[in-house]
């Protein structure tokens, strides 16, 4: 069996097949950044990482987009609160996001466009709707016609009726129906603006996400991650967007994501019951909130309560304790001395292959993370036991298990590999790394690309990537 995946669109789970052999094309919705994120936010970013991590263990070539709105109500509000620029505060934000996510162990997207950058492809996509007929201009603004698309409704199911009551669907004498929605908005005093052929305005919402998916990933991707709050309007609206324009399906799996809760409610910004990541992970190792916010199926809700974490903590502590253990022994011990074949060898030999096929249903089955979680912890019980007479297992069995346990934390993101040695190496390699950039920043400067290129192509041969972005350049292990 393969890997199979719930799909928001047919409501079914469905066997994985990518668009182009071993390949995998995602795009996942990233954040609006008016303010740090939230444990809640955190969430669907590890989600999207761990499919990432669990596709590319199965052999595959991800290419992996995750946008940055870097222009919206929300942060022009907030800037002018704060008085700053807009960009001055998208600009923290989304330095911030990358440094919350990166102590999270989430490993950066492929490319993380921003709005901003895009304004020119979200012109040409909305000109192509007007032409089509599927949108039309008012005093500077664009809007779509929904009626333009038949088959719009159809992630949703909502029928026009309730499609006239959705969410952010506002009461607006300029358009022809009320289920229409802005495409460009005309600018207001004080707010940022872009020329464009209607007039100064800024894009909307949905356009952004649709512009930057087509640019970056091409007309048809196979996989669309985000929160479900997401699936209506905003991937509704993605979908008639892009589907009009090109006449192709836009994303083929559609991946939504539940709601962290506190309390019973979500956790939100504007529910004001939130925690930000950066302050969960002062106090608690990522492992600990990676344990927790993957500890049920990301199809159902998860609710957070004070002692969550202490729950994580522990946990995560058994796991740490018996890899230790294990690693211990294997280093120690001869194994040409310890060639068992006891009954409790077997035994453990048999809960390790039952505990690598049931990780593998696990995670092929939409990406159960709490099954396959549970996995790990029955294989460690079994271990513990073991250990406790380590005379009647045999080394080769004992290392097998170290290994199968360590591989399958790994994919989750729950166990740092050899944390003391990754920390000793860091020590030396960070200045190096510090001044290799900065000598390939000097070449670029003078516009030596061949310096320039030499350092990243000779770094990539090593397993470190380096990624260039308006704000300098950064590094990262492969
Ligand atoms: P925002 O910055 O509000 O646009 O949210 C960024 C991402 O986090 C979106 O994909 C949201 O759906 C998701 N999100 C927001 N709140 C929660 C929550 N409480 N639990 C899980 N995901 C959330
Ligand atoms: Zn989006």
């Amino acid at each position: 069996m393969g890997l199979r995946i719930y799909n928001s669109l047919s409501r079914e789970l469905e066997e994985f097949t990518p668009l182009k052999d071993g390949h995998v094309s995602i795009y996942s919705c990233g954040p609006t950044v008016y303010d740090y994120i939230h444990i809640g936010n955190a969430r669907t970013a590890l989600v999207t990482d761990i499919i990432r991590r669990y596709f590319e263990y199965r052999g595959y070539n991800v290419k992996l987009v995750q946008n940055i709105t870097d222009v919206d109500d929300k942060i022009i509000a907030r800037a002018n609160a704060n008085g700053i620029s807009p960009s001055q505060l998208a600009h923290a934000n989304s330095q911030a996001y990358f440094d919350d996510t990166q102590r999270l162990g989430i490993q950066p997207a492929d490319v993380h466009p921003r709005a901003t950058e895009h304004i020119p492809e979200m012109i040409e996509l909305i000109q192509t709707l007007i032409q089509k007929d599927a949108a039309y201009v008012v005093d500077g603004s664009v809007y779509y016609r929904v009626n333009a698309f038949k088959e719009y409704g159809k992630l949703s199911r909502r029928k026009p009726e309730d499609l006239l009551a959705g969410a952010r669907v506002e009461v607006d004498e300029r358009k022809e129906d009320p289920r229409d929605f802005d495409l460009w908005k005309a600018a207001k005093p004080g707010e940022p603006y872009w020329k464009s052929p209607w007039g100064n305005g800024r894009p909307g919402w949905h356009i952004e996400c649709s512009s930057m998916a087509m640019k970056h990933l091409g007309e048809t991707i196979d996989i669309h991650i985000g929160g479900e709050d997401l699936l209506f309007p905003h991937h509704e609206n993605e979908i008639a967007q892009s589907e009009l324009a090109t006449g192709c399906t836009f994303a083929r799996y559609w991946v939504h994501i539940a709601f962290l809760k506190i309390d019973g409610s979500r956790m939100g910004k504007s529910e004001k019951n939130f925690i930000f990541l950066r302050d969960a992970l002062d106090k608690h190792p990522a492992e600990v909130i990676r344990h927790f916010l993957i500890s049920a199926h990301y199809r159902h809700p998860l609710d957070y309560a004070s002692d969550s974490l202490h729950t994580s903590e522990s946990a995560i502590k058994r796991l740490t304790n018996c890899l230790q253990a294990l690693k211990k022994i294997a280093e120690t011990a001869d194994s040409t001395q310890n060639q068992k074949s006891s009954d409790e060898d077997k035994c453990l030999m048999a809960a390790i292959q039952t505990m690598q096929t049931r990780f593998a249903e696990a995670m092929d089955t939409d990406f159960n993370t709490a099954q396959a979680m549970g996995t790990i912890f029955s294989l460690i019980t079994q271990v513990n036991k073991s250990l406790m007479d380590p005379t009647e297992v045999s080394i080769k069995t004992l290392k097998k298990a170290y290994n199968v346990i360590r591989e399958t934390s790994q994919i989750l993101g729950i166990y740092s590999m050899d944390e003391k040695n990754v920390e000793d190496t860091f020590t030396y390699l960070k200045p190096l790394l510090e001044l290799l950039l900065e000598i390939r920043q000097d070449a670029r400067n003078k516009k030596d690309w061949d310096t320039s290129d030499r350092i990243r192509d000779r770094l990539k041969q090593i397993n470190i990537e380096i990624q260039d972005s308006h704000d300098g350049s950064t590094w990262k292990l492969l």
